[in-house]
């Protein structure tokens, strides 16, 4: 049994194809995955809490721009940032999450908020808002959340979907970012962020700020990030399916993630993956595309970032 801590994050199943790539991307990419590994360990290494470690690298993922969250959220179909997020504590399953929000600088310092200073754990739209101006926490404008390239992904979809040759290109579509913690005492936690699907409704709420689909920790079994096609993490409860495969059918983290991702998903024709660790520390990283942003590091065990 690994006694030490273990971080396991991604910045989503939304990569870039391989044959479209530049090793330029790539490295950034792996650069980015590697200092919020290091954000997110600092915190565990000083025998601080997994709540605390997952903020922290969500924070940090939220912060960089090549991954779909905080800074560099893709548009809704209207040119606007809506973002999700949530986290949850293994401890006692408490927990927080935000939908649809735009303002706060780190959303997932938005959903702690909601957990922690109120009685509620979903929340949306001014009531999330002032949740968080109460909180102390930092807003930023318009300006800040742009980057060029999700502005351009936007007006290719949109083209693309007028001249009826939408594609399935992952790069395009989605992504999104999030971390799971195991602790030195034992406790899990997990934080999910995303701006959601380029082109969405105004209005939609993907599986990231849905306990149970995008989101869920007990120390009893599990905690899991997801990311990919939402409707269908929604509708699978993918996160929820993995605790519950081991809590009554006795699976290990392992063969309960890989069933539900490699085969439910699948089946059910979606596309994504997910992180996962369990209360020995073991990470589970499955996903059925091209690749996911990935990075896991565990105490003696060592470390490391992955796309493909
Ligand atoms: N699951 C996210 C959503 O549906 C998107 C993603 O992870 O790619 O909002």
């Amino acid at each position: 049994m690994i006694r030490g801590f273990s971080l396991a994050i991604h910045g989503g199943a939304g990569v870039m194809p391989q044959s479209r790539t530049t090793p330029e991307r790539e490295a950034a990419c792996h650069a980015a995955l590697a200092r919020v590994l290091d954000a997110g360990e600092a915190v565990l290494a000083r025998d601080g809490d997994a709540l605390d470690a997952v903020t922290a690298a969500v924070c940090g993922l939220e912060d960089e721009p090549l991954f779909n969250a905080g800074r560099g959220a893709v548009f809704t179909r209207e040119g606007q940032h809506e973002m999700d997020a949530a986290l949850m504590d293994g401890r006692d399953r408490r927990a927080g999450a935000v939908a649809g929000i735009f303002g706060p600088k780190n959303p997932v310092l938005a959903a702690r908020a909601v957990m922690e200073c109120t009685d509620h754990v979903l929340m949306i739209g001014e009531g999330a808002l002032a949740v968080s101006r109460a909180a102390g926490l930092e807003f930023r404008t318009a300006e800040y959340f742009f980057t060029q390239e999700r502005w351009d992904t936007l007006q290719e979809t949109l083209k693309m979907e007028e001249a009826g040759t939408l594609d399935d290109d992952p790069a395009r579509r989605h992504g999104t970012v999030g971390a799971v913690a195991r602790d030195r005492h034992g406790n899990l936690a997990a934080a999910t962020s995303t701006g959601g699907m380029t082109a969405k409704l105004p209005g939609r709420v993907g599986d990231s700020p849905v306990i149970g689909a995008g989101t869920f920790a007990d120390n009893a079994t599990c905690a899991v990030s997801a990311t990919g096609d939402g409707e269908v993490f929604l509708r699978l409860s993918v996160a929820h399916e993995i605790d519950a495969r081991m809590r009554l059918g006795g699976m290990d983290l392992t063969r309960a993630a890989e069933a539900v991702i490699l085969a439910d998903l699948t089946a059910w024709n979606g596309s994504g993956g997910l992180v996962a660790i369990d209360r020995d520390g073991t990470i589970a990283a499955p996903f059925n595309c091209e690749g996911m942003y990935r990075g896991w590091s565990v105490e003696g065990g060592g470390r490391g970032t992955a796309i493909y």
